[in-house]
């Protein structure tokens, strides 16, 4: 049975999609069809046997790019398309594409396209929503929903080269301060590293848009550490995550790179939940949140301001706070490595 899986969503949702993958592909042969920003993320996927672009926002814009994934999409004669991501463009992709088989969300906008709906449990993590598009009829097993990614050698050469030579005896921590949303960006990473560099070498994961950020934190930790922002792909930045002893960081993409490489994390939850479904995976995770404010939670993605203005669910998580769950987890004996 041939399958295709359409993720076109954020980075984070792709590597969520890593179960749902890695299940049908015991079924067959599966293609995925990803945006440019995280078909990166499936190199090396043994579940993946191809990668089919799709540029939203440039090359497959418009009717005609909308056609070349679509001829894409029929060379393939899939026997099923799996929405992984719910939009009617994407729908109407696998309609056109003449797939028999069409399975997504029940709360999708393009669900009136769809030949099957399965419900969008909100009491199961999202790694499991997605696995359960193609086994509706039970619940996974923890094993089954861990995603995975699977860095290769010219990622570990990457980081090899960032790193440099291994002398130092401390653990490696792991910060990723950045997030899309302003509101999910913890304010106090200064802080944190000046607490922590004592005890750990640090690495400050991110874009490009964030290596001044991961300068500043550096800087202010007073025993350097190592600027990554903006100089590793996304799944070299999983490869040094995978090597980091834990890894603190926003509700965000890099979460989820530890949840696939199974390095324990520090997730810092502001406006959001765990409970939305986009928790950490990765074993001795610890998330933190501000328990005793009725705002919180007050969107699913987080805000681009407070409504309130007073941002209390990230200003009252202190340093302290954090740097307490950091030594907790680093004086707790772990099988990573
Ligand atoms: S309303 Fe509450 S949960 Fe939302 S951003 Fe403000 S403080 Fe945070």
């Amino acid at each position: 049975m041939v399958s295709i899986v359409i993720q076109t969503s954020f980075l984070g949702d792709m590597v969520l999609t890593t179960p749902l993958i890695a299940a049908l592909a015991e079924r067959g042969p599966v293609d995925v069809v990803a945006t440019p920003a995280s078909a990166g993320l499936l190199a090396n996927n043994p579940s993946v046997r191809a990668v089919i672009l799709y540029d939203k926002r440039r090359a497959s814009r418009g009717v005609r790019g909308f056609g070349r994934v679509l001829h894409e999409l029929r060379k393939r004669r899939a026997d099923a398309i799996y929405l992984a991501q719910g939009s009617v463009r994407s729908a109407a992709l696998a309609f056109a594409a003449g797939v028999h088989r069409r399975v997504g969300f029940r709360t999708s906008a393009g669900r009136p396209l769809y030949s099957q709906t399965v419900p969008y449990r909100r009491d199961l993590h999202h790694a499991a929503r997605l696995w359960q598009l193609a086994t509706p009829e039970r619940d996974p097993a923890p094993g089954e929903i861990r995603p995975r990614l699977y860095p290769g050698a010219a990622e570990r050469a990457a980081v090899d080269g960032l790193l440099g030579p291994a002398h130092d005896p401390r653990p490696l921590v792991a910060l990723a301060p950045g997030s899309v949303w302003a509101t999910k960006r913890w304010p106090y990473y200064k802080e944190l590293a000046r607490a922590a560099a004592a005890d750990a070498r640090l690495a400050v994961l991110g874009s490009a848009d964030d290596r001044a950020l991961a300068e500043e934190i550096l800087a202010a930790s007073s025993h350097g550490g190592v600027n990554a922002a903006g100089r590793l792909s996304l799944l070299a930045s999983a490869e040094l995550i995978g090597r980091a002893a834990l890894l603190v960081t926003n509700d965000s993409a890099p979460q989820h790179l530890a949840s696939a490489m199974d390095t324990p994390t520090v997730a810092i939850f502001g406006p959001t939940v765990p409970e939305f479904g986009f928790g950490p995976l990765a074993p001795h995770s610890i998330v933190v949140g501000h328990a005793a404010l009725d705002c919180r939670p007050c969107d699913r993605h987080g805000p681009p301001a407070c409504p309130l203005g007073h941002w209390k669910c990230m200003r009252e998580l202190t340093a302290d706070d954090v740097s307490a769950r950091v030594r907790h987890l680093l004086s707790t004996p772990t099988p990573h490595p």
